[in-house]
């Protein structure tokens, strides 16, 4: 009887676990468009489109669409447009990064109650409470991963391309972390600077010791007493490198540059970008080239 009794409890929780892990129904997509585009998938920024491009390739009649307009970058601070909404309403699924980055989402999607809605970022344990887990690969990775097993389990018919699809990249973001690693992992100065409070999970993952974030809120300027504060701290903490984003405006980071010895370089936390499969990879490769030159 007890054994039963545990048994029904440990199939709850798995039941439980089951339901929370993409989205309340399981009832299978009903598309809402023609035959030709059986199900249109909707994602809400930049990172999160190119993660799903992977994942449906090759899948017919999906339709993936990017809501926030790819100039935006980040969501921070981000007003939806008719537009968006629009786009919304015209879709199966919202593949979203969750964690607080789409809190403009909320109110539409109590007013969506049939979209489907696919968190990125479920399950996974943040860094203070910091969104940017895309920019860590093994951040990337999960979220891939959650992703791919969610859109099996929302369209059962084509479950194994897009677990096959996933695992393809997942493989292929495993192969640059450990190129990563190996061009990395020898440096003895990490100390960096960052703009932007992006990096965390980059910072992480490759042993980098984050010593200043400046500019926090996107769009603004540091003031001149910040300014002042991590030219003192460049000054004794014997930091090599200032890393702008190419988002951001560099000047702050060129005065910096200017009153210490610390150059200033680009990294970028991939939030924008060409719309193609394989863009962040690229982008990754590269900021492992700019970390290497910069802290070598
Ligand atoms: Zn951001």
């Amino acid at each position: 009887m007890k054994r039963t009794k545990v048994l029904i409890g440990f199939l709850l929780v798995v039941f439980l676990l089951f339901i929370v892990s993409c989205s309340a129904t399981y009832t299978g997509v009903q598309s809402k468009n023609d035959q030709e585009k059986r199900l249109t998938v909707s994602t809400s920024f930049y990172p999160i489109y190119i993660m799903t491009l992977n994942i449906v390739k090759d899948v017919p009649g999906v339709d993936l669409v990017n809501i926030a307009p790819l100039q935006t970058g980040c969501l921070h601070d981000y007003q939806m447009t008719a537009n968006d909404l629009k786009k919304m309403e015209n879709s199966d699924i919202l593949v979203v990064n969750g964690a607080g980055t789409e809190s403009f989402l909320d109110q539409v999607i109590e007013q969506l109650p049939e979209l489907e809605i696919i968190e990125a970022s479920r399950g996974l344990e943040l860094i203070n409470d910091n969104p940017h887990i895309w920019v860590g690969i093994s951040g990337a990775k999960a979220e891939v991963e959650n992703i791919s097993t969610c859109l099996a389990e929302l369209d059962p018919a084509y479950a194994e391309l897009y677990l096959r699809n996933g695992n393809e990249y997942i493989s292929r973001l495993k192969a640059l972390e450990t190129r990563m690693h190996q061009t990395l992992d020898g440096i003895a100065n990490k100390k960096i600077i960052t703009f932007h409070e992006a990096f965390p999970y980059f910072a992480r993952e490759f042993g980098l010791e984050t010593v200043a974030v400046i500019q926090r809120e996107a769009g603004s300027e540091p003031g001149a007493r910040e300014l002042q504060e991590t030219i003192e701290l460049i000054k004794n903490t014997n930091v090599k490198a200032v890393f702008a984003e190419p988002q951001y405006s560099p000047l702050s980071a060129e005065t910096i540059a200017r009153e210490t010895d610390a150059r200033v370089y680009r990294l970028d936390p991939a939030v924008t970008g060409e719309m193609e499969a394989d863009a962040y990879l690229k982008t990754m490769e590269k900021n492992m080239q700019v970390l290497f030159e910069a802290l070598k």
